[in-house]
């Protein structure tokens, strides 16, 4: 058989990035387009998931970003293997990300309001929280009550990292008593809640906060929908665990658009009385 005229011809080198396809709406949109759109589809507003990096960029003022402990690695105190030893899935994130763990903190401003910012990279083994992120969480609170100044941490995370057993679930105790102080300071936290912020994560500081902001549509909750209705024995309502079901609950406080969350941020931010601020010699932290 003959090959087809059309296949004679050299194929176009067309960058895979080019078009994207939504998975929300399912129509086709050209990937500039989106990236002027925060990542978010301009047909039906569907959230795609971004990088650690991409939340850095659209949250701050720019080059105002200042990283901690960015050179915190996890341990495998366990020898733990499942389908892989834990040490190569961690090697294969960080290949993956560039990062050593899968969350980053530091300093940062937004309109001029200088912040402490966390964030947590899900493309490293789903944003999961073991030792390091746990540490990296409690660090980045006691720098907003030591400094005096606010603290947003932004989740999406499978909840906790199962490769270290009961470490990772001890974060959830130990981030919830460092916020615990940040309170008791008068210090203020807002969380922002995106697709998936589920597990010990949600069951710890995701959803201690003074505010709870989160992406629309996105999944929050602890364990999964399959989970409940076994346990239960009840069919779950439609919508159950998304940020719209949450907030009608009184679980989240708002739900805001990737492309408002810096404005809203940013007037949240207003809203604070004026503090005397610490400085970083005075409190002994050093990056
Ligand atoms: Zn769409």
């Amino acid at each position: 058989m003959g090959s087809l005229p059309w296949l004679r011809h050299k194929k176009r080198d067309i960058p895979g990035d080019l078009w994207v396809r939504c998975s929300g709406c399912k129509q086709t949109i050209f990937g500039k387009d989106l990236d002027d759109a925060f990542k978010v589809c301009p047909k039906c507003g569907h959230h795609f998931p971004i990088s650690s990096h991409l939340r850095i960029a659209y949250t701050l003022d720019p080059a105002t970003w200042h990283e901690y402990d960015a050179g915190m690695g996890a341990v495998d105190a366990l020898d733990f293997i499942d389908e892989k030893p834990y040490a190569e899935k961690l090697e294969t994130s960080a290949s993956r990300t560039g990062l050593r763990e899968a969350m980053r903190y530091g300093l940062g401003r937004v309109d001029g309001h200088q912040i402490v910012f966390g964030v947590l990279e899900f493309r490293f083994m789903g944003g999961s929280m073991g030792v390091v992120v746990g540490e990296k969480v409690a660090r980045a609170v006691e720098l907003a009550r030591d400094l005096c100044i606010p603290l947003v941490l932004v989740s999406a995370s499978g909840g906790a990292r199962m490769h270290e057993g009961i470490l990772s679930l001890m974060q959830m105790a130990k981030t919830c008593a460092a916020l615990a102080t940040l309170r008791e300071s008068g210090g203020f936290y807002i969380s922002l809640c995106t697709h998936p912020t589920t597990g010990g994560v949600t069951a710890s500081w995701a959803m201690t906060a003074d505010i709870i902001l989160a992406e629309p549509e996105a999944l929050i909750g602890f364990a999964g929908p399959r989970v409940i209705e076994g346990t239960i024995k009840k069919k779950l309502p439609a919508g159950f665990q998304t940020s719209e079901f949450l907030l009608e609950k009184g679980q989240v406080d708002m739900i805001v658009s990737r492309q408002e969350f810096r404005t809203t941020l940013s007037r949240l931010l207003r809203y604070l009385p004026e503090q005397p601020q610490g400085t970083l010699a005075s409190r002994g932290h050093s990056t």
